[in-house]
């Protein structure tokens, strides 16, 4: 056998090898290019097969931990998806805050424009969460209108501003079913550092919320520790 190619494989993946220069095989040299060729074919479909299980394995984890309606993340795994974070700011001392955001009214909301409405309204408010956070904070929706967001590395003044962002942008969005419509949120914020429980954090950050619901709404209040 003579020429500059050798070609070994077959219509789905084929090995080809081109020689500088025109040689001769021996059925030796052929015998062992192939074995090299068949060995290179099977780690090519091990590598495409374990991509596409890959692949697959992360398209399930998002439906797992996402919110159908909103696509933020699920209040299961809240736990899941913070408790990295959470055992750095433990180890270095790192602030990290919460916000609690709960739309004003939104069983009026429902009441008089419908459910698929309020479905809009609740779409609306993931995306302007996501529009005021930076990219590794994490927007869980917490309950039916309820929201919580994760600020990593983020001290009470910093969320409190962001809080006020998430609260006039949303309030600025005008709705095509509804164009004299404006829909209000009220937010709690609070602060933990060194690691302190997640849970107590959430609380205080909850406990602001009704704070600002009992002060008429629309508005971001903050948990001042004594
Ligand atoms: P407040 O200002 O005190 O927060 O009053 P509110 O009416 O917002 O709060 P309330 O808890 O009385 O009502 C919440 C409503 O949210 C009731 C429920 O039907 C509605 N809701 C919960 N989940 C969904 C959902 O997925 N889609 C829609 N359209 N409505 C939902
Ligand atoms: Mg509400
Ligand atoms: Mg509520």
């Amino acid at each position: 056998p003579q020429g500059n190619f050798f070609i070994y494989g077959n219509s789905e993946i084929k090995i080809f090898i081109e020689f500088e220069n025109s040689c001769s095989l021996s059925n030796e040299d052929r015998e062992f290019l192939e074995s090299i060729a068949s060995f290179l074919i099977h780690v090519a479909k091990r590598e495409k097969w374990l991509l596409t299980l890959q692949e697959r394995r992360e398209l399930l984890k998002d439906k797992a931990y996402k919110d159908v309606l909103t696509g933020l993340y699920r209040r299961e795994i809240l736990y899941d998806l913070i408790e990295k974070e959470f055992h750095r700011s433990k180890r270095y001392g790192y602030h990290f805050s919460i916000l609690m955001i709960d739309i004003d009214n939104f069983k009026k909301i429902n009441d008089t424009y419908g459910h698929a409405f309020g479905d809009k309204v609740l779409v609306t408010l993931g995306e302007v969460l996501l529009s005021c956070i930076r990219n590794y904070d994490d927007p869980v929706r917490y309950g039916g209108e309820e929201f919580l967001v994760v600020l990593y590395r983020a001290e009470l003044e910093e969320a409190r501003r962001v809080a006020e962002r998430i609260r006039t942008k949303f309030l600025e969005r005008r709705y095509e079913e509804a164009p004299d419509l404006s829909i209000s949120v009220s937010i709690g914020v609070a602060s933990g550092v060194n690691g302190e429980n997640l849970w107590y954090v959430i609380k205080k950050a909850d406990t602001a919320l009704y704070q600002a619901k009992k002060k008429g709404k629309n508005r971001v209040e903050t948990y001042e520790s004594k």
